[in-house]
């Protein structure tokens, strides 16, 4: 068994742990990132495409993406479309604020080709498959990869950011310990060779269920509809597929192209009971999971890297722990207005398999209570471009 050193060790090159070691390494505070799959799928697996406004800017401004403002496509507002009438949220007009849609795996490729560029460690198809003794001043990581070799990274600081399924959790108060909760339906996602049916994304609530029509590029295109979490995703013809698409969005005719892909994404809130311990802390995923309803995923994994930077910076620069003792309740009070607003987008657009005609109506009178409402628009184009991060 080989031991190399380092003085941070980040588990997972998603979003989180690539941003977080390229905002170790401009500190100088060198890091080693590991991730169990080849930098190939790490960089083609298709996920989150909304950036909020602040983590433009955070990547922006730390050098990590400039492709953003050239490839990315800035959204000034969303529609919310209830039973076939449209309402516009005007970002600009209510916060003065937008977002931007570029896809998460174009993310990934810029901050690869800067980890890479800056000489940094960072390894595919290395699999964490312990952390030990994360109370100590030396936490390591116990690692094998495809091979069967075995590597142990010995830290100053361990980081797990490792996704949902995370293996560094279970070092903290063990991989299931926290607050969940799951739903009764799922998005049905397709990618299309198609020209946009819409210039902003559409929310869509109609009786037939929830509809989210977003965009890609100006030839592929990204959208979902409601179903059932138990669903085949081969299991209906391309012609069913956008017969079921079409009728959750009354008021629009669907440009229709060629499915090329097509997945079904489970809904799931989690938050982790612990969010650090001793010299181990989680971030992103690994940390807390949120349906994609509100667009915060990815969002609140840079959010969390940024708090846990500064607190890191502190503590191994400075040898001033406050900040990491703060991390946890400082990253969950963002973590959890986040999670509020990804249930409540989730619970106010869709229509519950056992909903009552009393539920119906109950849930078209709060979407006409926001539509209606600058107070209502404003909340929403408040959290869905970002509050103001920390760090
Ligand atoms: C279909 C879909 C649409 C989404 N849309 C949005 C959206 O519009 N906006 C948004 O903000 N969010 C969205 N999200 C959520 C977003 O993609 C995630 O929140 C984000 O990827 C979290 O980043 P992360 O770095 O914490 O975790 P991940 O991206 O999950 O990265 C974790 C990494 O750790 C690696 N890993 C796991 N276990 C180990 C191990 N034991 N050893 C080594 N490596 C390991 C994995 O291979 C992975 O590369 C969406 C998600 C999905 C699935």
């Amino acid at each position: 068994m080989t031991t190399i050193r380092t003085r941070v060790a980040i588990v997972g090159a998603g979003p989180a742990g690539l941003f977080l070691s390229h905002l170790l390494d401009r500190a100088g505070i060198e890091s080693v990132v590991i991730d169990s799959r080849t930098r190939d799928a790490v960089e083609n697996t298709i996920r989150a495409g909304i950036l909020e406004h602040g983590t433009v800017e955070a990547l922006v401004e730390t050098g990590a993406s400039t492709r953003v403002l050239t490839d990315g496509h800035r959204h000034e507002g969303i529609e919310l479309r209830v039973d076939g009438e449209g309402h516009r949220i005007d970002f600009q007009d209510l916060v003065g604020r937008s977002v931007f849609l570029y896809p998460q795996h174009e993310v990934l490729r810029d901050l690869i080709a800067a980890r890479l560029a800056a000489g940094q460690d960072l390894r595919f198809g290395v699999t964490a498959t312990r952390i030990e003794d994360p109370e100590s001043d030396r936490p390591r990581v116990v690692t094998v990869d495809g091979d069967g070799a075995e590597l142990v990274i010995e830290a100053d600081f361990v980081v797990g950011a490792d996704g949902s399924h995370s293996v560094a959790r279970a070092a903290l108060s063990g991989a299931r310990s926290g607050y969940f909760r799951e739903y009764p339906f799922a998005w049905f996602g397709i990618l299309c060779e198609a020209p946009p049916s819409a210039p902003e994304l559409i929310y869509s609530n109609s009786a037939q269920g929830f509809a989210l029509i977003s965009q890609r590029s100006e030839s592929v295109q990204r959208m979902y509809f409601q179903c059932d979490p138990g669903m085949d995703p081969e299991s209906f013809s391309e012609e069913q597929l956008w017969s079921e698409l079409q009728a959750r969005v009354p008021g629009t005719t669907l440009v229709e192209g060629p499915v090329f892909q097509r997945d079904v994404l489970r809904f799931r809130s989690f938050v982790a009971q612990d969010l650090r311990r001793g010299r181990l802390a989680l971030v992103g995923d690994a940390a807390h999971t949120v349906p994609p309803t509100g667009a915060k995923g990815m969002n609140l994994a840079v959010a969390d890297v940024l708090v846990l930077e500064n607190a890191l910076r502190a503590l191994l620069l400075e040898n001033d722990d406050r900040l990491i003792d703060a991390y946890a309740e400082t990253a969950l009070r963002r973590i959890w207005k986040a999670q509020h607003f990804s249930w409540w987008m989730t619970s106010m657009l869709h229509v519950s398999p056992d909903a009552s005609e009393f539920d119906r109506r109950r849930q078209i009178g709060e979407l006409r209570s926001v539509v209606e409402s600058r107070a209502g628009r404003t909340y929403l184009a408040e959290a869905y471009t970002g509050w103001p991060l920390e760090g």
